[in-house]
């Protein structure tokens, strides 16, 4: 029997259970939207193999996006959700803000299958090998062929944070992070809003 004879009959193998799947936050901020690139970004992370687990499109309120002193002040085991919490001292931490809650933003979340018995994928998975689709940070620096290389060239309207139309996990804790409901902290997404299914496709990008 030919060896894609035998992969067509396969049944999706291999994969383990969810708590070791690799998961990153992705999301096409408020310019991407703007500018008509929803269809071509999801294409690219379609057409890598990247497994969509949940996907909308959603207005930021602006405490999803900074620190919320309420939410400090009530509930300081949720201060570390905050998506920008890092970046709250830097200059354009404001501008930032009001970027991406300037409109619309589609949510993803993608996986990849982490197989224990091949250690190569472990190193590779959705998180970093996204970030490599998105390129870097600052748009005129990203290389061609990279998402912000391809489709991003300014550096700030009126003040300079980056308009660069895409965001992704830069860890895989981040990842969880980003992602997942703790109690009353979900960040971008709700329980039940993200989807388990398998795609066909996965016995032929993962062996
Ligand atoms: P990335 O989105 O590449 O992971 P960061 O998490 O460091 O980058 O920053 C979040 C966002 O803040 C960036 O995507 C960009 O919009 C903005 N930003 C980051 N660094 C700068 C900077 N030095 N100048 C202007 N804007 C920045």
């Amino acid at each position: 029997e030919s060896r894609s004879a035998a992969r067509a009959r396969a049944a999706p193998r291999g994969i383990v259970a969810s708590s070791e799947v690799e998961q990153s936050y992705i999301m096409i901020k408020p310019d991407g939207v703007q500018r008509g690139l929803v269809g071509e970004i999801i294409s690219r992370f379609e057409k890598k193999g990247f497994l969509l687990k949940g996907l909308k499109l959603f207005r930021c309120p602006k405490d999803l996006a900074q620190v919320c002193f309420i939410r400090i002040y009530y509930l300081p085991f949720i201060f570390s959700q905050e998506h920008y919490k890092d970046l709250k001292d830097k200059p354009f931490f404001p501008t930032l803000i009001d970027y991406i809650t300037s409109g619309p933003v589609v949510c993803m979340v993608s996986t990849s299958f982490v197989i224990l018995s091949c250690k190569a994928w472990e190193g590779a998975g959705v998180v970093a090998s996204a970030r490599k689709l998105i390129g870097a940070t600052n748009p005129l620096q990203a290389e061609p062929g990279t998402i912000r290389g391809d489709l991003a060239v300014q550096t700030g309207r009126s003040a300079p944070t980056f308009m660069n139309v895409v965001h992704g996990s830069d860890s895989p804790d981040n990842g969880k992070r980003e992602i997942v409901t703790l109690l009353f902290a979900a960040l971008w997404f709700k329980e039940g809003e993200l989807c388990q299914w398998e795609s066909v496709q996965t016995p032929w990008l993962v062996e």
